[in-house]
């Protein structure tokens, strides 16, 4: 194992020494000491370090106190998303958060996004369960008129009213069905 650029044997070593200076890029071979005195001659990614040129390996590891400190992050006001005012809770902590620098632009951005993907979510999912109460209840109305069932048939007419409602059609398009109606 060659222990410097001097020793080492130009046939077996495609390094470009400074007397061949073929390579147009200036590589270094680690002059640190290992820890059985030799040379390291380790010459992938070394740095002009303290007067040496260095491999990671004999490159001083980032000291603590150089290495930025981890921020303490603010504790957020909700341990999880469980409905949307959860989520509204969160995202607008956030963005104070945010305008306060307690937390960056990156993380504050991600959550409000996080919490507007719930909120959408949600809202589709809460959308889709009246769309299927609205088949069920439709469903119960048939039952109704295929038994004749004038007292069942008000019943179901009147839960299916409620499921339009709660999807937001406007009630007065309804009217309550009279006795002698047809039922279509
Ligand atoms: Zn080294």
């Amino acid at each position: 194992m060659p222990n410097s650029t001097q020793s080492v044997d130009p046939t077996t070593d495609s390094i470009v020494t400074p007397q061949t200076a073929k390579e147009s890029r200036a590589i270094h071979r680690c002059e640190a000491r290992k820890r059985d005195g030799s040379v390291c001659g380790f010459y992938v990614g070394t740095v002009f370090l303290d007067g040496l040129w260095r491999c990671q390996h004999h490159r001083p590891k980032k000291r603590p106190e150089t290495a930025a400190p981890v921020p303490k992050l603010p504790r957020p006001p909700v341990a999880a998303l469980k409905s949307p005012a959860d989520a509204a809770t969160l995202a607008s902590w956030a963005a104070v958060q945010g305008s306060l620098g307690r937390l960056d632009h990156q993380r504050s951005g991600a959550i409000v996004a996080a919490c507007r993907e719930f909120r959408q979510a949600w809202a589709a999912q809460d959308t889709h369960a009246k769309q299927i109460a609205v088949v069920v209840a439709w469903e119960r109305l048939l039952d109704a008129q295929d038994l004749g069932d004038r007292d069942a048939i008000t019943g179901a007419r009147e839960g299916l009213r409620r499921c339009f409602a709660a999807l937001g059609f406007p009630r007065e398009a309804y009217t309550v069905p009279r006795p002698g109606d047809p039922t279509t």
